[in-house]
């Protein structure tokens, strides 16, 4: 093939995938709306895709770049003289990098190295179950209040031990877009000498620039790092978040060397080792263009956006509630027990209008709901988005609900994950509609449904499957 042709055959290839741009897409990416902005990080990302940020010393623009950047986030996020900060791949990086500090910490107890543990709300991202998963730390989940979906720090009080090494909130939580209470965790934190994590990935980069957050930074006395992303409210092409310490004390324990072999010495202060400078030189470039006052005027249209969207179901007979009030731009919505439709169906009905939202599973007695993440692309077309609700939600109705067999949701509920093999996946899988060959389902909602009445034990265990039977290799 031509250079040519596989350029047209990418393209091909690109036609099924949501659009990342135009703001009609409420998950996974975030679009500033910025012809401009999104040009000139496509550009940096050419220019530096081949560097590697495995050694400084080789690439001295990748840290200096990095060191920029660091400090803008500083800068935003209430930082003390003394912070430091890594630039990773993503918040998932990020928070495993939290977690992984706080573990290997110099100075733990015995009890916190034998056998290590971190209270969390529930509510908190799961790149924290991954941490937990990957780095041997028991997590400790403490519900959160059941009306406000914030953390509930005097529970969480109560859940440290002396195995504790972390506790953890979110700014703001990404299921319901609220912000935990942090003065009182990093209260916590500072009387019982543990660390205090704030996981900030998604709003560290827009709760700075609106006027009614509450204190959720490094002002608050007993946060020890913050995670921050900016390939979420920055704006900036994928691949970039930033873990900020308050000291340079407290980050030492996730950088890795190893000189005990016969190559290179490795030295490194992430989880990857050779990495492309690409989306660090895009998150550098976009961040300058667009600047304080730029994302001051993004973040201010999406909160304005999404305040009024919130005042649009709140007032209109759609038959869907806002599971929480929003702190910042992101909004959960579930169906009134009346509605006469399920969110899994308005979401596969929305999509076939070329929107996309995320449902969210049903969760410690909440409801399923869908998420809307609203970025400022969203926001100018905000009276579209309302239409397409209104014509989604007459659709579903139309539909009705989704139901799931009693006998075949009673069975679902007694399966136990650990113990299914191969062969039963298969069956399970082609109930769901998930089976066979035939790749990726038009619709979504009957499987949600399916999915809803197993246990988050089951859910993981087949999607698992799923996802192992479509990861094989094939034709293009
Ligand atoms: C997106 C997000 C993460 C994880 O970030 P990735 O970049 O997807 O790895 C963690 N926490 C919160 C609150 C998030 O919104």
């Amino acid at each position: 093939m031509t250079a040519q042709e596989i350029l047209a055959r990418l393209r091909a290839l690109g036609e099924r995938d949501v659009p990342t741009q135009g703001g009609r897409t409420l998950s996974y990416v975030y679009d500033s709306g910025l012809a401009e902005a999104d040009e000139l990080g496509r550009s940096a990302l050419g220019m530096y895709a081949g560097t590697n940020g495995l050694d400084p010393t080789a690439f001295p623009s990748l840290l200096a770049m990095e060191n920029d950047l660091v400090a803008m986030a500083g800068g935003l996020l209430g930082a003390p003289a003394g912070f430091v900060g890594s630039v990773t791949s993503g918040g998932t990086e990020s928070i495993l990098l939290a977690v992984l500090a706080a573990r290997d910490a110099h100075g733990a107890t015995e009890a916190q190295r034998a056998a290590p543990s971190m209270v969390l709300p529930t509510t908190s991202h799961a790149a924290f179950h991954k941490a937990a998963h990957y780095f041997g730390v028991r997590p400790v989940f403490v519900d959160v209040d059941p009306d406000s979906h914030r953390a509930d720090a005097d529970a969480m009080a109560a859940a440290i031990d002396d195995t504790t090494i972390l506790l953890v909130g979110s700014a703001p939580s990404y299921a319901h877009g609220v912000i935990d209470p942090i003065p009182a965790i990093a209260a916590l934190g500072r009387e019982r000498g543990i660390r205090v994590h704030v996981d900030a990935c998604i709003g560290g980069w827009l709760l700075p620039f609106l006027d009614d957050a509450p204190p959720w930074h490094f002002a608050v006395d007993g946060v020890s790092s913050i995670s921050v992303d900016l390939h979420k409210y920055g704006y900036t092409p994928k691949g970039v978040s930033i873990l900020l310490h308050r000291d340079a004390a407290l980050r030492r324990s996730h950088f890795f060397a190893a000189a005990d072999w016969p190559g290179y010495t490795m030295l490194n202060t992430t989880m990857q080792s050779t990495k492309s400078g690409g989306p660090l030189a895009a998150a550098w470039a976009v961040s300058r263009f667009i600047g304080i006052d730029g994302y001051r005027d993004l973040a201010r249209v999406a909160r304005r956006a999404t305040l009024d969207l919130a005042h649009v179901i709140a007032a209109e007979p759609l038959g869907l509630s806002v599971v929480a009030e929003p702190d910042s731009t992101l909004l959960a919505l579930a169906a009134s027990p009346d509605a006469g439709f399920d969110v899994f169906t308005l979401a596969d009905e929305m999509h076939s209008r070329g929107w996309l939202l995320s449902p969210q599973l049903p969760f410690r007695g909440g409801p399923a709901s869908v998420h809307l993440s609203l970025c400022a692309a969203t926001a100018a077309r905000l009276p579209e988005l309302l239409e397409v609700l209104r014509a989604s939600v007459a659709a579903a109705r139309a539909t009705g609900p989704v139901s799931v067999d009693p006998a075949i949701g009673a069975a679902v509920s007694q399966l136990d994950p650990a113990h299914l093999d191969d062969a039963t996946f298969d069956v399970l899988l082609a109930m769901a509609g998930l089976g066979g060959s035939a790749g990726l389902p038009e619709r979504m909602a009957q499987i949600n449904a399916l999915l809803a009445v197993a246990e988050p034990a089951l859910r993981e265990a087949l999607l698992l499957a799923f996802i192992d039977r479509l990861a094989r290799p094939q034709e293009l």
